[in-house]
């Protein structure tokens, strides 16, 4: 893999980045991941505007323009040509003596990309379903922030993992807010798409603002309100959205199967659209 570090396009074991980078000492960096599909990034505009905003809650200069950021985004598309993963892209404060402080403006930002290779449509998960267990959510306040401070987000995949699931769904004051990667959704008996809404609670998911207008597009009706585990648990059908996972069912819940086990129809159906939507925003 060829990697870009700060100005260069290296192999991947010649990158260095300081042990003074603030990214590393205090998880002071943002991170955005662009899908790869057909060789091109999925719905990248709407990346690179999150990027801005996550910067600029966080008070963090910008390493170059937002047209710079496209133009390298692009050069390792062609130097690592893959067709399906995704582009992770980080921005650090940048490398500064340790200090709580943040560092002048004369310290740079760091910015950093790698590509992953991974199928995105013929996903295995995607077709059997995911299991999930619920887990606290001990994560800060600020999730609409999308800061590289990921380890509370770890712990609760891992222990999730130790129950026999594939991820969580974290609870806070008795009501789910999100998946550890992803944005969490279930349709009710009688048909309603029910999410989350958006605050600073959860992540403002590139993926769960396309597939929500997608969803209203086809007359599903949508309820952006809070829901309980319990009423997870007695929903029709579940899944989840993140730009590396488009839509992918749930078919359990705690232990609780959902419907007969497999994806459902309308999250079936939610995943086929929201691919063509991502095959019609590549750049
Ligand atoms: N919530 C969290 C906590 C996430 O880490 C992600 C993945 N970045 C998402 C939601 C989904 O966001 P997106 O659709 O922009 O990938």
């Amino acid at each position: 893999r060829v990697v870009y570090v700060n100005g260069e396009f290296l192999p991947e074991e010649e990158a260095k980045i300081s042990i003074f980078d603030r990214g590393f000492l205090f998880a002071d960096g943002v991170y955005e991941v662009s899908t790869i599909l057909d060789g091109k990034m999925v719905d990248n505009p709407a990346h690179l505007e999150r990027l801005g905003r996550s910067m600029y809650e966080l008070g963090m200069t910008p390493p170059c323009s937002m047209e710079e950021i496209e133009v390298i985004q692009q050069e390792m598309l062609k130097r690592n040509p893959i067709q399906e993963g995704g582009l992770y892209l980080q921005v650090t404060r940048g490398a500064a003596d340790r200090d709580f402080v943040y560092p002048d403006e004369s310290t740079r930002s760091s910015l950093i990309m790698f590509t992953q290779e991974k199928p995105v449509v013929e996903s295995a998960l995607a077709k059997r379903g995911m299991r999930i267990s619920f887990q606290p959510d001990i994560r800060w306040q600020r999730r609409d922030i999308k800061t590289v401070g990921l380890l509370p987000a770890s712990m609760a995949k891992v222990a999730a993992q130790g129950e026999g699931a594939d991820d969580a769904w974290m609870v806070e004051d008795g009501k789910v807010t999100e998946g550890t990667s992803n944005n969490a959704y279930i349709i009710t008996q009688d048909d309603v798409l029910v999410t989350k809404a958006r605050s600073n609670k959860i992540l403002h998911g590139i993926t769960r603002k396309a597939v929500l207008a997608l969803a209203k597009e086809e007359g599903l009706t949508i309820e952006e309100r809070d829901f309980t585990p319990e009423e997870a648990k007695l929903a029709k059908e579940a899944f989840v959205t993140s730009a590396s996972t488009f839509v992918t069912g749930v078919v359990n819940i705690d232990g609780q199967q959902l419907g007969n086990g497999t994806p459902g129809p309308m999250t079936i159906r939610l995943r086929e659209i929201y691919i063509d939507f991502a095959r019609q925003n590549l750049s």
